[in-house]
């Protein structure tokens, strides 16, 4: 396809797939290498690997926008690569260095510039994924593995404008328990809440909320998101516990909203607190903030500014996108800048 031919307003956050995909591969005892661009398209791998296997994978999620200063950025790309980082400890990976996953993406988006969208129309979604390839029977750490970068073009999260969603509280599942892998971006943490989500879609609401595992009363996340609540005009948002994953997105809301001189406070936030709170919105990067509409808790339901964003949510939420297309400054430097 052209990039003349790109429909950059029918885009959607879905896989549009792209020219190049960036991939490395290495031994368990061997240090990482940088690796090589290639046409995308599917990979070989061994059936006994440890990915396939056993779930030794982990996956992470960023964008690179075209701003209205005509560069192309990435918003904290470092803090990806150190997650991803603290993932593979927590899996038995080898650590792929800061210096490799920050080229792999940049060389990965160079590569695959045309499609890029338009500032306002959307971003480009990199997705990097590493994984025990090699092959192994027995459950164990795998003994090769394979960093991979493909990138593809995604619309707004909310198709005419940001519009406040529905909860479901679940009462039946959890998300992470303590001592798990919540806190790391792991692949198999996510096919376990396919279930739930897609129930609660089929009841109407946008997505699920999970409860703490041990004592169900405390929020942890939407479904893969971060959950924020606004009361008497101060933030509260749930402690990372190990459970919940530390989202580069609810980190840089509680930064701003200091910025802004409110109050941000992390601890256990229950249901019933959120229940009664002014405001609520979840947020990561596919969609930046979603406002929170209502949240329904067995025969409760909670509702929260009339559908549409509280005032504190649409002020970071503007802010934050005003930085990510640099029509506001970037206060806090977070804004790496790709070479086109
Ligand atoms: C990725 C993710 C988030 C959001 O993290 P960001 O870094 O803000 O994109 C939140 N919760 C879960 C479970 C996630 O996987």
């Amino acid at each position: 396809m052209m990039s003349e031919e790109i429909d950059w307003d029918g885009l959607t956050f879905s896989l549009t797939p792209t020219d190049t995909m960036y991939l490395t591969e290495t031994s368990s005892t061997e240090p990482w290498m940088p690796g090589t661009l290639r046409p995308y398209g599917p990979i070989e791998m061994s059936p006994a690997s440890g990915v396939l296997n056993y779930g030794q994978g982990l996956f992470e999620g960023m964008k690179a926008f075209r701003t209205s200063k005509n560069r192309v950025v990435f918003f904290r790309p470092e803090e990806n690569a150190r997650r991803m980082q603290r993932g593979a400890d927590r899996l038995k990976m080898p650590p792929v260095p800061e210096s490799i996953f920050i080229d792999a993406v940049e060389q990965c988006v160079q590569a695959n510039l045309r499609w890029v969208p338009p500032t306002g129309k959307g971003a480009m979604y990199v997705r990097p994924l590493l994984m025990g390839s090699g092959p192994i029977l027995g459950v164990a750490p795998a003994p090769s593995y394979t960093f991979l970068v493909y990138v593809t073009p995604v619309g707004p999260y909310f198709k005419g404008g940001v519009s406040a969603i529905d909860l479901l509280i679940s009462e039946e599942y959890h998300r992470a328990a303590p001592g798990g892998s919540g806190g790391v971006k792991a692949i198999g943490n996510y096919a376990p809440g396919m279930m739930p989500s897609r129930k609660a879609k089929d009841a109407g609401f946008a997505e699920v909320i999970y409860l703490d595992a041990e004592t169900h009363t405390y929020i942890e996340e939407v479904g893969a998101a971060n959950f924020f609540c606004v009361k008497d005009n101060v933030l509260y948002t749930p402690e990372l516990t190990g459970t919940i994953l530390p989202g580069i997105t609810r980190q840089s809301i509680m930064e701003l909203a200091r910025h802004h001189g409110y109050e941000v406070i992390e601890t256990k936030v229950s249901a019933e607190f959120a229940m009664a709170a002014d405001e609520a919105f979840c947020c990561g990067t596919a969609a930046v903030i979603s406002p929170i509409g209502s949240i329904t808790k067995g025969e409760k339901k909670a509702t929260y500014g009339d559908q549409k964003p509280g005032p504190i949510t649409e002020q970071l939420y503007n802010h934050l996108v005003g930085i990510q297309n640099e029509t506001e400054e970037d206060l806090f430097g977070w804004l790496h800048e790709i070479p086109q």
